[in-house]
Parts: structure tokens; C-alpha cells; sequence
């Protein structure tokens, strides 16, 4: 599973950083389409007591085109539907809703990111 192999990767990142991690803060963008519960109950499993700090990113695309920004509740329902299964290849199926180019840049949302370890 998505969340698992996540939490695995979370884990021994911190492991390197921290010998007895007591907080750590992850920010997880919004096309990564992670199960939070999920996550952080791997996080637990493999870490154990360790206070969890979730920053959710809102994901923001910006048209090449027209300049615009462009967020996720602003494109049809199926489209944001495809970019939940295949975040990838959000290119191939979703075109600006201001003027219809398919070139955009994905400027926020992207990656799961430790920010901080505390011990
Ligand atoms: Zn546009």
C-alpha cells in the first residue's frame, strides 16, 4: 500500500536524523492523495510514541498560458477524480478552466516532505 511504503520511507529518514525522535512534522501535498489515517497509524507502528505533526498543502497549478492560478476545486469533478489515481500524469487530463491549455506547472502540492525532527 501508498501509505505504507510512505511511512516506511518517513521512518527511517527520521531514524538517520533522530535517535530517539520525539516529534516530527510532515507536510503532505495535496496530489499525493495520502490516507492520513492510514499514515499515521504505519507511522505509529513503525516508530512507536512519536507526536506526529500533519500539514496538509493545498495543491496549485499555474496556466503557462493565461497566468492564472489554478486550484483543484476549480476543475470538473473528473477530472480531479483522475489526478487522485494517477497524480503523475495530471498533464494528460486536466486543461486550465479559463482558457483551456494543457500547459500548466504544478507550483504546490507535490511530495510528502519531513520538515522538522525534534528529540
Ligand atoms: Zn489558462
Amino acid at each position: 500500500m501508498h501509505e505504507w511504503a510512505l511511512a516506511e520511507a518517513v521512518a527511517s529518514f527520521v531514524h538517520e536524523k533522530a535517535k530517539k525522535p520525539e516529534r516530527i512534522k510532515i507536510r503532505l501535498g495535496e496530489l499525493q492523495n495520502i490516507d492520513e489515517e492510514i499514515f499515521l497509524f504505519a507511522l505509529k507502528e513503525l516508530m512507536g510514541q512519536v507526536d506526529v505533526e500533519i500539514e496538509n498543502e493545498e495543491c496549485t497549478l499555474r496556466c503557462n498560458v493565461c497566468k492564472k492560478e489554478i486550484k483543484l476545486k476549480d476543475i470538473n469533478e473528473e477530472e480531479r477524480e483522475m489526478i487522485h489515481f494517477l497524480p503523475e500524469a495530471v498533464h494528460a487530463f486536466v486543461s486550465c478552466p479559463f482558457c483551456g491549455s494543457k500547459d500548466f506547472s504544478i507550483e504546490k502540492g507535490r511530495g510528502v516532505v519531513v520538515e522538522s525532527v525534534e528529540e
